[in-house]
């Protein structure tokens, strides 16, 4: 089958991998110009991701840009250690930045899968034996079937399952996290700085020769344009005016960082994740939020699963996407769960909880469910039994046909 899939950060290309071993072809658009290094770190954890992992063959090469982070470090206004977060409190199995892991995913896929960077679906027309896709850029297309990996604000959804709103629930924060220098010698650590409501920290990254410089804050849903970067710094001035710690300095680098990246904390829940031949993978169908430290394992086992399940219905899509959901919904929905209440103690709402938590952190080593969050999380993200659906080989060389041959 032809199949275009809609996003080029990790539900996609995972997708695509996987779709290139069972002999389809695959066409991956996205929105930016190149592919996206932002974003701060992101976990594997637990039996159903690492085993993913290992069967796309990717495993070695995320192990090798792991972030080996130590402990983090709560500190006051003026910088004084004030708390330790040991490391095994929320680490996974294989930790790494979101970008790096991008930058595998793509490179693993690209020999099969063509990329069309700086477009994006403008239509979809489904009849009975195909999709007919228009591009805002590129020429009319056709394909068998459309799928979208584009993210919590996916267009494919929209355009195949009504408008964002509808879907969408907000948890009360945003986020905002970019890169800078390492300017304050950060030696595999993090430092963060809590007042009521709003979190700042800075992280080393790519051994201590970057750093990620993260926000959190919480506020009522606001309204600005999406693709309005300045803006969206403007926001984030506004949220941190009068914040003390490195927060000017920060704020100050922001306005330089070209991988600034600005979202709201949401969580996506829809009846149906397909609509005929247009179905929906990640944070497009499901997305549990960073809250949970779940939302790439959850991407990567729901691209397994759906290919999977093209592959055992012998390309009929109506049985694979009705299978796909049956199988990996449960688990969507336990990672959902494992984020609700998060933001209360990640980002505390007074003065009392932080001085609680802090507090909490300091006799963490000595108390007896020391470990008991941990567990709670592989367990959560190892609630799946995935079948083998038989594919061992790479894919072979696939003939990538140029745009023109496939405009109907
Ligand atoms: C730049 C960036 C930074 C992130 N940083 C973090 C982080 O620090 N911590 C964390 O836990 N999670 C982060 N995330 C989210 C995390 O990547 C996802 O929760 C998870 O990995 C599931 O991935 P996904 O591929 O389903 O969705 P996403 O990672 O959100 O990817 C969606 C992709 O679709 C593209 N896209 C959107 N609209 C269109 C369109 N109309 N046409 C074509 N392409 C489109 C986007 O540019 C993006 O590349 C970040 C996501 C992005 C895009």
């Amino acid at each position: 089958m032809d199949i275009l899939i809609s996003g080029a950060s990790v539900a996609g290309p995972a997708l695509a991998l996987w779709l290139n071993r069972y002999g389809h072809r695959t066409t991956i658009v996205e929105r930016a110009p190149a592919l996206r290094e932002g974003g701060y770190s992101v976990d594997f954890r637990g039996d159903a991701h690492m085993s993913v992992l290992r069967k796309m063959g990717v495993l070695p090469d995320i192990e090798r840009a792991q972030t080996h982070m130590g402990s983090m470090w709560n500190v006051n206004e003026a910088g004084k250690k004030l708390v330790a977060m040991p490391a095994d409190l929320f680490a996974g199995d294989v930790e790494i930045l979101r970008g790096d892991l991008a930058r595998i995913l793509h490179d693993a896929t690209s020999s099969h899968t063509e990329y069309v960077f700086g477009d994006s679906i403008a239509s979809i027309a489904q009849d009975a034996d195909g999709v007919t896709v228009t591009f805002e850029r590129g020429p009319e297309r056709r394909f068998d079937l459309v799928v979208g990996a584009d993210g919590l604000h996916s267009t494919v959804r929209a355009l195949a399952f009504g408008p964002e709103r509808e879907h969408t629930s907000y948890l009360g924060l945003y986020c905002a996290v970019f890169t800078t220098d390492n300017y304050l010698g950060l030696d595999y650590t993090g430092h963060a700085y809590s007042t009521p409501g709003k979190m700042v920290s800075l992280y080393s990254a790519r051994r201590n020769t970057e750093a990620k410089a993260v926000f959190w804050f919480g506020s009522p849903p606001l309204d600005y344009d999406r693709h309005d970067l300045d803006r969206q710094r403007e926001l984030l001035a506004e949220a941190y005016e009068g914040v003390g710690w490195e927060a000017p300095e920060l704020l100050r680098r922001m306005r330089h960082a070209e991988d600034f990246y600005f979202d709201s904390i949401s969580q996506v829940r829809l009846d149906s994740w397909s609509r005929g031949r247009v179905v929906l993978v990640g944070d497009a169908a499901c997305c549990a939020s960073p809250l949970s430290g779940m939302g790439t394992g959850l991407a990567v086992v729901s691209a397994y699963v759906l290919a999977g399940e093209l592959a055992a219905a012998g390309g009929d899509h109506r049985a694979a996407f009705a299978a796909y959901e049956r199988e990996v919904r449960g688990y969507a929905a336990g990672c959902q769960e494992s984020a609700v209440g998060v933001s209360k103690w990640m980002v505390p709402e007074s003065r009392l909880m932080a001085w609680f938590m802090n507090q909490n952190y300091k006799l963490l080593p000595y108390l007896p469910w020391k470990g008991l969050m941990a567990k709670s999380v592989r367990k959560t993200a190892s609630a799946i039994s995935l079948k083998d659906y038989g594919v061992t080989r790479p894919a072979g060389p696939a003939p990538r046909r140029r745009p023109s041959d496939r405009a109907s």
